[in-house]
């Protein structure tokens, strides 16, 4: 553990120094939060806003560029970016210009509209698949991509990498356990575990062991693993993974939703990879419910067949079991078509990784100049402080390194200085509408962090 040297009575002093500053300077949020609890569990309208925080939740006022502000008045430089879903900013005149033109238009009619042609016609030239469906999350684009590779392989089991996430899904939602399968919460159904394999990302070995048997649909995973720190591909993992898949007759699902903000076309056209199924969420919608994912053409004709057939009074509606009545919604839609065209462009997407890059740079030389044998996450424009000397290759890796105790005291430490932190499975992130000073900012407050801890 390469926080030995770190006195662990004075990071829980510092701690109940924070904590107790926290709670004096935001009594709004925290009055809010009482009232809060007599009609929502936890006093929050979704369970992960307490739950991915070990400090009392901040009630937000608005938000505007890389900013947010909380009801007592406090403006936090967000580097969370709501876990990479508004890495565009807050705010954004073109979106809501957008937004308010389709909201007097229709926002939806469960029929096509020119936009979504343009949409799909973006996403397939930037992206390289040729097929596009919407969603309204990545989740569900994640659960469509998986049933198609069901439904085109005949097979029901998914391969996936330790520290994955790819939604709260039936048969994502696993984790390995002492080397066991488990599900990730109370309420999933123990028995998937069947269709589940889990490996260590990077072995080639235990995948291919994992996909000789012959009966894995689909290897699902993120370019690079960004639910566990950040964790990158060894050269030629890409390469081999794709090459097994072929082998052994599996689709290769790349789960972009966090990852395509960190290059035009995401990592699938920077690394120049070659999946079957591109899933995107989260920024792609410009801050609006938004999930899409691109397919070979192999794949959309399985959405196309039978179509005309028999037709069954409350049966499913196509082929294959996808859809939702507000998926591909006009506001969606009209929401992405802006975001792709003014915002996530080339040159924002560059900026973006440099400034990601300063961070990644900054954060190295603080923990240097503080004597910590720390490292930084390098993705783009998300880096992260890493409490090991070198990046993680695995989950197994990234966990042996995991500080909880540590993580907790920097986020209410970074919370009472103005930073609004990532949550744990995350490192920090550059938002697209962040300057230089904003990261300098950041790095200013985690080395006075470090200072007091090495003190
Ligand atoms: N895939 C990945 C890689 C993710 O990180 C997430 C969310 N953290 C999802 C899918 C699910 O996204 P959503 O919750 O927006 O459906």
């Amino acid at each position: 553990m390469a926080n030995e040297t770190i006195d662990r009575r004075r990071v829980r002093d510092l701690r109940a120094r924070e904590d107790a500053r926290f709670l004096a300077e935001r009594p709004r949020s925290a009055a809010l939060h009482r009232a809060a609890r007599a009609t929502m569990p936890a006093g929050v309208p979704m369970n992960w806003m307490v739950s991915l925080f070990d400090h009392p939740p901040v009630f937000v006022a608005e938000g505007k560029g890389a900013y947010f502000t909380d009801v007592d008045g406090h403006r936090y430089l967000d580097m969370n970016l709501a876990d990479t879903s508004m890495p565009l900013g807050y705010g954004l005149e073109c979106i809501a210009e957008a937004v308010a033109a389709q909201m007097r238009r229709g926002s939806q009619f469960l029929l096509p509209d020119e936009t979504g042609i343009a949409v799909a016609e973006e996403l397939a030239r930037r992206f390289g698949l040729p097929q596009w469906q919407f969603t309204l999350a990545a989740s569900s684009a994640n659960t469509e991509a998986i049933r198609i590779a069901r439904a085109a392989t005949g097979r029901e089991a998914i391969l996936m990498f330790d520290g994955k996430y790819h939604g709260m899904l039936d048969d994502t939602a696993f984790e390995l356990v002492d080397g066991k399968l488990r599900p990730e919460g109370a309420g999933l159904p123990g028995d998937a575990a069947r269709r589940v394999r889990i490996v260590q990302f990077n072995d080639l070995d235990a995948a291919e062991a994992a996909l000789a048997k012959g009966d894995v649909a689909c290897v699902i995973t993120e370019p690079a693993l960004t639910n566990i720190g950040a964790i990158l591909p060894q050269p030629g993992f890409h390469e081999g993974l794709r090459a097994l898949t072929r082998r052994h007759g599996s689709l290769l699902i790349l789960d972009e939703a966090h990852t395509n903000v960190c290059a035009y076309g995401g990592l699938t056209r920077a690394w120049d990879l070659d999946p079957d199924f591109l899933v995107l969420g989260k920024a792609i919608g410009g801050g609006v419910a938004m999930g899409a994912y691109g397919m070979t053409e192999d794949m959309a004709r399985l959405l196309e067949q039978g179509h005309g057939g028999e037709r069954r009074l409350g049966a499913a509606f196509g082929p294959v079991a996808v859809g939702g009545t507000l998926f591909a919604n006009a506001l969606s839609l009209a929401a992405a078509r802006v975001a792709l065209e003014q915002l996530l462009t080339e040159e924002a997407h560059g900026r973006a990784a440099t400034l990601g890059a300063r961070l990644a740079d900054g954060i190295e030389a603080a923990a240097r100049r503080h004597g910590l044998p720390w490292s930084g996450y390098r993705l783009f424009c998300r880096s992260g402080y890493c409490f090991a000397p070198a990046p993680p290759r695995n989950a197994l890796e990234a966990r042996a390194a995991f500080d909880l105790e540590l993580t907790n005291l920097l986020r209410v430490y970074f919370a009472n200085r103005g930073v609004w932190e990532a949550i744990y499975s995350a490192g920090a992130a550059v938002s697209f509408a962040a300057t230089q000073d904003d990261v300098d900012f950041y790095l200013g407050v985690l080395d006075q962090a470090l200072g007091e801890l090495t003190a």
